[in-house]
């Protein structure tokens, strides 16, 4: 689907067509956000909401329409509930530091799951480090699925937020998200959703799912690297304190007290990414062209189809096989009883100019549950089509002679 629009990939790999598979680490840009970008840096660049000027007052309305652009993506009541940031690992942080400086007190629980990037499980280790807190564990059933019917035993009345992930961005799972805040706001804990990998995939409504927080990052949905976004339920918001201080995030300084600004410039210290927020805007812009849920319909039928090649491949053995995936399958390799190092995969996948991600994805917890050194995961976006899956089986094959 559309991968003219995408200059990269008329770049050869060795000699051969690019076959990239390694969107659930960072998608490819088209031409309409690049332009977006160059476009914003060439006409409207001007430091924004200070500027009496008209570069700086253009460059502010640009700004705060990117916002509302992400705001109606998401599905948000309100702009004031998106807060820019520099992607899921700064959104993550700055809910904890923030959440943590104003409800968690000793003794108190978060609990995160089995199957998390590192971005959402060692912000809270660092949470309850300082605050003398417990975080607790949500554990997986045997499809790599929440195993939901144990959050309620995990519950007790010290638990105060509980933060998991839409889609898993190792296996690719789909988690029953629905299940966990319909059970977490039955006890009146609220839930924080890392959408790294759902956003970029599926129709994401952060008001229907009811999550009081979502992060997610621009670079992974054909945007711009080094901006993300949270988001949080306005009363939410208004209740918790700035995680960072500087301009921006100010109303009145003074040496005896400062006061702060209002949603959502509250949590935006310093000067904000004023240009990739455009340029994301844009990207957003570019998938609702095609139209949003054609682009999820066709990566889910990608997904799968690439799932079922897979398992025709001798020897291969896919994590979380035959349950519904978002863009990412993560497989391993085995002649006999002995697995091949997914590095080894990778490598030989690599010079075939297939490129796929190996080791352990920054989910270290995950991998060692599933007792391997790592996987090697393929995920596609938009612009994969079958020709790329078919290559990647048939260099797969190849690979998996050479070293069997
Ligand atoms: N959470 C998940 C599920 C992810 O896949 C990723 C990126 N691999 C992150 C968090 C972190 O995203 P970023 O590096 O863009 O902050």
């Amino acid at each position: 689907m559309n991968r003219e629009d995408f200059p990269i990939l008329a770049d050869d790999v060795y000699g051969k067509r690019m076959v990239y598979l390694d969107n659930a680490a960072t998608t490819q840009k088209p031409l309409q956000m690049l332009n977006a970008m160059t476009d914003a840096y060439m006409h409207r660049n001007a430091n924004i909401h200070r500027g009496v000027h008209h570069l700086s007052q253009v460059a502010t309305e640009r700004h705060e329409q990117a916002r509302k652009r992400v705001a109606e993506y998401l599905g948000a009541k309100s702009a004031k509930e998106i807060i820019f940031t520099k992607g899921t690992t700064d959104s993550i942080n700055i809910l904890a530091f923030s959440f943590g400086e104003a409800y968690v007190r000793g003794g108190d629980e978060i609990i995160v799951s089995q199957a998390e990037h590192h971005s959402n499980i060692v912000p809270w280790q660092m949470l309850c480090e300082r605050k003398g807190a417990k975080l607790r564990v949500l554990p997986l059933d045997e499809d790599l699925r929440y195993d939901v019917d144990k959050l309620e035993a995990l519950i007790t009345d010290r638990t105060r937020l509980i933060s998991v992930a839409q889609v898993s961005n190792v296996s690719g799972t789909i988690q029953p998200i629905e299940e966990v805040i319909s059970i977490a706001h039955r006890h009146d804990i609220p839930v924080c959703i890392d959408g790294a990998q759902s956003a970029p995939h599926l129709m994401v409504n952060v008001r229907e799912s009811d999550c009081d927080f979502f992060a997610c990052s621009a670079h992974k949905m054909y945007g711009p690297t080094g901006l993300g976004v949270l988001y949080g339920k306005e009363e939410w918001l208004e209740k918790l304190p700035p995680a960072e201080g500087g301009g921006e995030m100010i109303d009145h300084v003074r040496f005896e007290k400062t006061t702060y600004n209002q949603l959502p410039y509250k949590f935006e210290a310093g000067t904000p990414d004023f240009i990739g927020s455009c340029a994301f805007a844009s990207a957003l812009d570019y998938v609702d062209s095609i139209g949003r849920k054609q682009v999820t319909d066709y990566e889910n039928s990608l997904t799968q189809y690439m799932e079922e090649q897979l398992a025709e491949v001798g020897g291969v053995r896919i994590y979380s096989r035959g349950t519904e995936k978002a863009g990412a399958v993560s497989f391993n390799v085995y002649s006999g009883d002995r697995l091949i190092h997914p590095f080894d995969v990778g490598t030989l996948l690599d010079r075939q100019g297939v490129a796929v991600r190996t080791g352990h994805h920054c989910a270290e917890p995950l991998i060692d549950y599933l007792q391997v050194p790592g996987t090697v995961r393929a995920s596609v976006a938009l612009y994969n089509d079958k020709e790329d899956v078919d290559i990647f089986i048939k260099a797969l094959r190849k690979a998996i002679m050479m070293l069997g």
